[in-house]
């Protein structure tokens, strides 16, 4: 359990410090179940950070987001460090930054949060519709409890989390300068089950159920803006010369953007979910990031945003490495 006086203490002198920009972290939105991103630049500013089961979003996306704004001549760029709060699989995309040297490790400071799991809003939502006013949540033995102005509500956790959250394997930071609380015990496994579901069905039904899915996508791009690992300056998405894949939304070209996506992140997704969670078209994502998670480690044993020594996955190759692909 995280000691929210500890955080906020330790907050307040992280960001004191000449070294440090601003620390991320996650504060109470002011609508239902929602909570927003928190950036943290002066010490008083530090008392509404909390760390709960609505911490849905990854902060680390904002690590790759570095503002690219003209600087007027003769200003240096801010080289401060910045700060951020990680649950586990947040963790897993600082690593995995850090392996593709998208940051350095001596630009940030890490703050693990040992995580119990977080909340999938569309199920809570679902549960208390309407809900208007700002609620807060807490984890208790295995429970949730809601406190809603109209009295607190206690649900069994499996009922109320994320999909992702049911199978996690990594609650626990794997890379932290300091941590908040102690470990928490690891539930998860590695047994792809979602993904061996799919996989047992015939090639058909395979197609017509990605068919279905790829055919109400928006071509938003929420998903790839949100995603921790899609920071490119020059995504293949918003190329026009040459056009590799058209903006057209059609079966084609949305199967086009999906598999194009899909294998950029080959070796690389993390599984945070945060592609399918703001998803307006309630798109299956995970299921596709975690097929190719699943033959990349059974293929190449190898698991992504695990160790900030490892080589990127798609630009290393051992000899014993299967290369029956290769024509
Ligand atoms: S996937 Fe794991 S670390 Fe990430 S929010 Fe869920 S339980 Fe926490
Ligand atoms: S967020 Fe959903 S609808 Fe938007 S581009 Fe991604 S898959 Fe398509
Ligand atoms: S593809 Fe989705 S699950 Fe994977 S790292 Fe990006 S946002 Fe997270």
């Amino acid at each position: 359990m995280v000691d929210l006086e500890k955080l906020k203490s330790i907050a307040k002198e992280t960001v004191s410090r000449d070294d440090v920009k601003y620390l991320i972290g996650w504060r109470q939105g002011t609508y239902g179940f929602r909570v927003s991103p928190h950036f943290v630049e002066k010490p008083e500013e530090a008392e509404e950070l909390i760390f709960s089961p609505l911490c849905t979003n990854n902060l680390a996306s904002y690590l790759v987001l570095p503002e690219k704004l003209p600087l007027p001549r003769g200003v240096e760029p801010d080289s401060r460090k910045v700060a951020l709060m990680v649950k586990g699989c947040d963790s897993r995309a600082v690593v995995q930054q850090i392996v593709e040297q998208g940051i350095k490790r001596d630009e940030i400071i890490v703050i693990g949060c040992p995580c119990e799991g977080v909340i999938d809003l569309e199920k809570v939502e679902e549960r208390f519709p309407n809900q208007l006013e700002s609620v807060t949540a807490q984890w208790s033995n295995g429970k949730i409890i809601f406190h809603l102005p109209e009295g607190n509500e206690e649900i069994p956790k499996e009922e109320v989390l994320a999909t992702k959250c049911l199978t996690c394997r990594y609650p626990n930071p794997v890379l932290s300068d300091l941590m908040l609380g102690d470990e928490v015990e690891t539930w998860g496994d590695e047994k792809y089950e979602d993904v061996k579901e799919l996989e047992a069905k015939d090639p058909q039904e395979r197609w017509s159920f990605w068919e279905e899915a790829f055919s109400s996508c928006v071509r938003c791009y929420s998903c790839r803006n949100v995603c921790p690992m899609c920071y490119c300056e020059d995504c293949i998405l918003d190329r026009l010369n040459p056009t590799w894949i058209n903006r057209s939304n059609n079966a084609s070209e949305n199967t086009a953007f999906h598999l194009a996506r899909a294998f950029h992140l080959a070796g690389r997704c993390i599984e945070c979910g945060e592609c399918e969670r703001v998803c307006p078209a309630g798109i299956p994502l995970t299921k596709l990031n975690r097929k190719l998670s699943k033959v990349v480690q059974e293929n190449y044993e190898y698991i992504p945003g695990i160790d900030p020594e490892s080589k990127p996955f798609q630009s290393s190759y051992r000899p014993e490495d299967q290369e029956d692909f290769i024509l």
